[in-house]
């Protein structure tokens, strides 16, 4: 299982692939991406490796130079196509690993807003409640930073908003999460590895911290919503 994100100046979903591929030392299910492009937001995901997934890209590319992709190990669902991440709420795609333990309250909250779900799987949950405060008026990075202090658990997140095709809002909390620097590109991936072709300068995140991503700033909040400095490594692996 493991989560990849690109702000990149060529096609996305190829190295969202490449990227996944290096992260199936972990195991997954399932797979899937999500891209923005001309402000639009769209997914493809597949049951199955990896190459389920690229089959599908050939015959249903999917455009746009920023995106988030997974490899999902399911704890929540079967492991289906519906409950495949990314998970989408209007103009929310949601890439998770690790599980939301508060889910069914937040769930139990939702439905009473109104909100229907179309998923098994606790993550869809988070898409959901940020599309929520999207609807009530938030932008998309406070909709998204509002939707981690509900949070209980252990997960790795990135979101994409429909119509910013320059942000990522990512955060970990029990699960690993890089940040790799590139030349006028941002990426972010469950390790180092993941990103060793793009870059080898790799910003980690702290437990409990968020991280706000552009292509040209990375903007790192603590969990108490601090904003604070965590230093850039140079990390060489081979690939
Ligand atoms: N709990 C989530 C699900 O079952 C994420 C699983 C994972 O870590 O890949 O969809």
């Amino acid at each position: 299982c493991g989560i990849v994100g690109v702000l990149g100046s060529h096609e996305a979903a190829p190295i969202l692939v490449e990227a996944l591929k290096r992260l199936e030392y972990r195991g997954y299910d399932s797979a899937g991406i999500a891209t923005v492009h001309d402000g639009a937001l769209d997914r493809r995901r597949a049951v199955g490796k990896l190459v389920n997934l690229s089959d599908l890209l050939v015959h249903d590319p999917l455009r746009g130079k920023s995106g988030i992709g997974h490899t999902r190990w399911a704890t929540h669902g079967a492991p289906t196509v519906v409950n495949a991440h990314p998970h989408r709420a209007g103009p929310v795609a949601v890439v998770h690993n690790g599980i939301i333990e508060n889910f069914r309250d937040l769930r139990e909250e939702l439905a009473q807003k109104g909100f229907s779900f179309v998923t098994e799987t606790d993550t869809e949950t988070v898409a959901l409640l940020a599309q929520s405060y999207v609807s009530e008026g938030l932008a998309p990075v406070d909709a998204a930073l509002k939707t981690l202090s509900r949070l209980e658990g252990a997960f790795a997140l990135a979101f994409l908003f429909e119509g910013e095709d320059d942000l990522i809002v990512a955060a970990r909390k029990g699960s690993p999460l890089a940040i790799g620097h590139g030349d006028g590109e941002m990426y972010v991936g469950s390790d180092a590895i993941a990103l060793a072709p793009l870059t080898n300068e790799i910003t980690y995140l702290e437990e409990g911290d968020s991280a706000v991503v552009t292509r040209s700033s990375l903007l790192i909040r603590d969990e108490a919503g601090q904003e604070v400095t965590r230093e850039a490594k140079i990390i060489n692996i081979d690939q």
